[in-house]
């Protein structure tokens, strides 16, 4: 497995693997890795097909209040994981190998950003969307998977790869989850055995709502009222907000439709969580 800290090393990497008619699969990552980010590895691979993973903490996607300096980090983990899973490349570079002094363009979102986490983190998607452009452009990947844990991320890329007409396959993952439900986040290190325990909550409050659409409840506002009657049940929860909202275009729902996304994201002490059901699809 190759470690590249450089954009020339990747350059390089890339040139080879296209005299090997190589195509290259992306795994785009923030490290403090875990079996979701495995099980996007694993799908990455194809034959005559090379993965790499990118781990790289982006600061542009933090607010000023937000958990950059706690976002946990773990290199050498992170490497004996991509070399378990056959990893063919890890791309780690440094702040200012992606961002030099003066780099100052930034990509903009689109407008489905303005929901779910836009509202409470603003510019969130910008920061994304610049990284995961300069990701595709110097990695000259063939295409790119990402989990369905963070479901606006994935709906925002594939818009962007639409609209900018990147030439990169965008591809998704399921939610990973622990025995308990929990989905698995890299945020998850951060909990107190307590909030751990009570994390468990998300995942049954979006069982809550699964139960309801099984016997017919399509009411955006009763289906948000089980949610949040579960998730009030739990005094280590404070959430951060609860959407019944357009699996397409992210819009609030207020009429029963055919499909609902169910989104949240709740704080237990400072870290923040989430996790979404796709319900009718
Ligand atoms: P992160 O390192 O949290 O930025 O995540 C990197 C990629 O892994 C993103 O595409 C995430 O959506 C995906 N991912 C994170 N957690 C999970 C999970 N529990 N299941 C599936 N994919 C995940």
């Amino acid at each position: 497995m190759l470690i590249l800290r450089s954009v020339a090393e990747v350059r390089a990497y890339r040139r080879a693997t296209r005299q090997a008619n190589e195509a290259l699969v992306l795994v785009p990552t923030m490290g403090a890795l875990h079996a979701g980010h495995l099980s996007l590895m694993r799908q990455a691979r194809r034959p005559n097909g090379r993965v790499m993973t990118s781990i790289f903490v982006n600061p542009t996607q933090f607010g000023p209040e937000e958990d950059l300096d706690r976002y946990p980090r773990d290199e050498a983990g992170d490497l004996a994981q991509c070399r378990s899973i056959g990893c063919d490349a890890v791309f780690l570079p440094t702040v200012a190998a992606m961002y030099p002094p003066g780099a100052s363009t930034r990509v903009t979102a689109p407008d489905m950003a303005r929901y779910l986490c836009g509202t409470t983190r603003p510019g969130h998607f910008d920061g994304v969307c610049t990284i995961v452009t300069k990701l595709f452009n110097l990695t000259g990947c063939d295409a790119a998977v990402f989990g369905e844990k963070d479901y606006q991320q994935l709906a925002i890329i594939r818009q962007m790869a639409r609209d900018l007409d990147l030439p990169v396959e965008v591809l998704s993952g399921p939610i990973a989850r622990d025995p308990d439900g929990v989905a698995m986040s890299s945020r998850n290190r951060n909990l107190s055995l307590k909030q751990r325990r009570a994390a468990r909550i998300l995942s049954e409050a979006l069982v809550d709502a699964r139960a309801d659409w099984m016997v017919g409840v399509r009411a955006p506002a009763a289906l948000c009222q089980t949610v949040l009657r579960r998730l009030s049940s739990c005094p280590e929860a404070r959430i951060d907000y609860i959407e019944i909202a357009d699996p397409v275009g992210l819009q609030p729902q207020v009429i029963p439709a055919e499909a609902t996304l169910i989104a949240l994201a709740v704080f237990f002490g400072e870290t923040r969580l989430i996790d979404n059901v796709v319900l009718g699809r």
